[in-house]
């Protein structure tokens, strides 16, 4: 069928699949150096990148390149020295609401329960007692942590702690959700349990997560996960390829149903 020979009426809308997606975030010419004993180190020089509503994002490059530093900037726990950083439309200038993130050594606090821990990603948006705990509940059933509420990190297996690590950055219902080599730091069946069950969330649509940003060194958990694969070059960093993932993988892009045919 030729789409060609039957022309939209004058007036209709566009079909939604033919606008394009809104832009979750865009980083424009970001710089960042640190201080060093031997001067300044430029780690971040001109980096670009967008993410679109409904992408998955991958970010790949050597070890030193600046993706973590670029990560904490979109964070918003580091400043750039230089460019901008724009999400929903506004500069970034601080952590914003709506932006989470999990790190590769999961990063929770040793003295507080799991329970408490996923709280804690509460408490700085000011949410009370009462609903922090509902939320929080929920987070923790919903990446399959239901039953350890009262447990310590140091009780948890490595995947159960990244589970909690997942668990907190879920309950402030973020729109863009960033991982630092999230899974690196697990045995390789644990990460793949986790990846599968992160990609049933998303395309089951239980996450209001509108797109996700992850760093990794595993090219092919990138290709698995990801849309689309940028590449950041080292001294100083800058994306220097962008990379279309040319297949959706069955995996990670089929309709549920059809997922238990392919297990
Ligand atoms: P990657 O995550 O790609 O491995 P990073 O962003 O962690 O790279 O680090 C890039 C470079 O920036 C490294 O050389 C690191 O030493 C330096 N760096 C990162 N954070 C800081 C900091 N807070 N203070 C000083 N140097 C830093
Ligand atoms: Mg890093």
């Amino acid at each position: 069928l030729n789409p060609s020979i039957t022309p939209a009426p004058a007036n209709a809308p566009a079909p939604a699949n033919a606008t394009a997606a809104a832009e979750i975030l865009r980083v424009s010419h970001v710089r960042r150096g640190f201080a060093k004993p031997q001067g300044e180190l430029l780690v971040l020089d001109d980096a670009n990148l967008t993410l679109k509503d409904g992408e998955i994002v991958g970010l790949l490059g050597r070890s030193g390149s600046g993706k973590s530093t670029l990560l904490r900037i979109i964070a918003g726990l580091i400043r750039p020295t230089g460019g901008e950083v724009d999400y929903l439309g506004k500069p970034l200038t601080g952590p914003a609401e709506g932006v989470a993130m999990v790190f590769q050594t999961f990063a929770l606090f040793p003295w507080l329960t799991v329970l408490q821990n996923v709280e804690a990603g509460l408490e700085a948006l000011g949410v009370g007692p009462r609903e922090r705990r509902e939320r929080a509940l929920k987070a923790i059933d919903l990446i399959g942590l239901d039953g350890f509420e009262n447990a310590y990190p140091r009780e948890l297996s490595g995947g159960m702690r990244q589970r909690v690590g997942f668990a907190r950055a879920l309950v402030v219902d973020p729109t863009l959700l960033l991982m630092d080599e999230p899974f690196s730091a697990l045995d390789v069946l644990t990460a793949e349990t986790l990846r599968t069950d992160l990609l049933d969330l998303w395309n089951e649509r239980k996450l209001p997560i509108k797109s996700v940003l992850i760093v990794t060194h595993n090219i092919e958990e990138a290709v698995f996960m990801c849309d689309r694969i940028m590449v950041l070059s080292s001294n100083p960093g800058r994306v220097i390829a962008e990379i279309k993932v040319p297949f959706a993988h069955p995996r990670n892009r089929l309709d549920p149903a059809f997922r238990q045919l392919v297990d």
